[in-house]
């Protein structure tokens, strides 16, 4: 397959390529505000990129007062893929230069089937919504996997829900097949810049996201930049444990957070709850259905059950006294929940965790803090995913 690797050759190229993918189209004469480029250099820029083909004229803007200024804009052709494979099912999107979604695919997996079965399932996304017409080429492709990755090496490490992937060389067979440049990184970090770049999220440099999934995790975005850690595992929250006895964790450990509150551990009580007839609406659904899950959960607390009720701000509390000292710490500009569990159990937990972050941290650092429910949804790991990868190409180089 030919391979499409075009990159800008300076910091100023590079800075003019961010901005226009981040405020799309602009007349010359605003983005020379902008940019602080004397008019002649930001000319002699604008001309290159748009010899490489990476940026191209879009007609005159509305007068300001004397001659017209002419548009630009990133060139129209550019399409980056973005791939969320989560432990059920993977999403592959392919966006525009401004990471506008123009066709997105999801298809049912088991993560546990390994790299091969699961990369050609997206390999196969892909080569529909290409069949489709909606990415002649691509110029790069982020991914975003549910387990721990070496973000350099492009390689799961030690995923203890993907058995079969660590070590895998995801990033260089992916790159391989798709004839362009690869990332990839951990699904909460890929839905972090997913929810900078689009989201509630998006005109605050510093945040929590916190993903509410089978599992729990949290990005940390410093300076408009996700913050990894030495080796990759910062914001592993759902680890982090928060009392002595406790049930068994995933990860063999007791008390971890996530061993109390997660879809996972909502989905175990709720079966408890309707085995012991403590809740008659769970027992009901359980009787229906054959299994519960979070869902069940919710849908159960929306019918007024107690004791789902119960589940949900016992959570919330959980997660708002941990939530309470990383903030502390951190001193964010805002906390994103989201995840499709999160999602589900709204503004009861909302309530929960906000009441318990707002007494419990300092006041300094709670002063001005919104903590949010993602508007996102699905959307926020493709299009964190694109992002991940357009800044990567939009950059002078990056070794890949
Ligand atoms: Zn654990």
């Amino acid at each position: 397959m030919k391979r499409v690797s075009i990159r800008p050759e300076n910091a100023h190229q590079a800075h003019l390529l961010h901005l226009l993918r981040d405020i799309g189209p602009i007349s010359r004469a605003e983005l020379g505000d902008a940019i602080h480029l004397s008019r002649s250099k930001l000319a002699v820029e604008l001309e290159r990129l748009t010899d490489i083909g990476l940026v191209e004229s879009g007609g005159l803007a509305a007068s300001r007062g004397g001659r017209r200024s002419g548009i630009v804009r990133l060139a129209s052709s550019l399409r980056f893929v973005g791939v969320d494979i989560g432990a059920t099912s993977v999403d592959v999107a392919v966006t525009d230069p401004e990471l506008r979604v123009l066709a997105h695919r999801s298809e049912g997996i088991d993560v546990r089937q390994g790299p091969d079965a699961v990369l050609a399932v997206t390999l196969d996304l892909v080569a529909k919504l290409r069949a489709d017409g909606h990415a002649p080429e691509i110029h790069g492709a982020g991914v975003g996997v549910p387990g721990p990755v070496s973000f350099r090496e492009g390689v799961p490490v030690a995923p203890p829900i993907m058995p079969g992937w660590d070590q895998f060389p995801v990033r260089s067979v992916l790159s391989q097949h798709l004839g362009a440049p690869v990332l990839v990184d951990n699904d909460v970090n890929i839905m972090a810049l997913g929810e900078m770049h689009a989201g509630l999220s998006r005109s605050v440099k510093d945040f929590l996201f916190v993903k509410i999934g089978t599992g729990v995790g949290c990005g940390i975005v410093v300076d408009g930049s996700v913050y990894r850690g030495v080796s990759g595992s910062a914001g592993d929250i759902g680890h982090i444990r928060i009392e002595d006895d406790g049930p068994v964790c995933a990860c063999g450990n007791t008390g971890c957070l996530e061993s109390f509150f997660s879809g996972a551990a909502l989905a175990r009580d709720a079966l408890e709850a309707a085995r012991s007839g403590r809740s008659f609406a769970l027992a009901d659904r359980l009787a229906q259905v054959g299994s519960l899950s979070a869902a069940d959960v919710s849908g159960a607390a929306g019918e007024g059950d107690p004791v789902a009720v119960e589940m949900i701000r016992d959570g919330g509390q959980r997660l708002g006294f941990l939530l309470a000292g990383l903030v502390s710490f951190f001193n964010p500009g805002m906390v994103v929940i989201g995840g499709g569990v999160a999602a589900g159990l709204g503004h009861l937990l909302l309530a929960e965790v906000r009441s318990v972050v707002y007494r419990r941290s300092l006041p300094l650092a709670t002063g001005n803090l919104p903590i949010v429910l993602s508007e996102m949804g699905a959307a926020a790991g493709v299009v964190g995913a694109a992002r991940m990868i357009s800044d990567s190409v939009f950059s002078v180089s990056d070794g890949s």
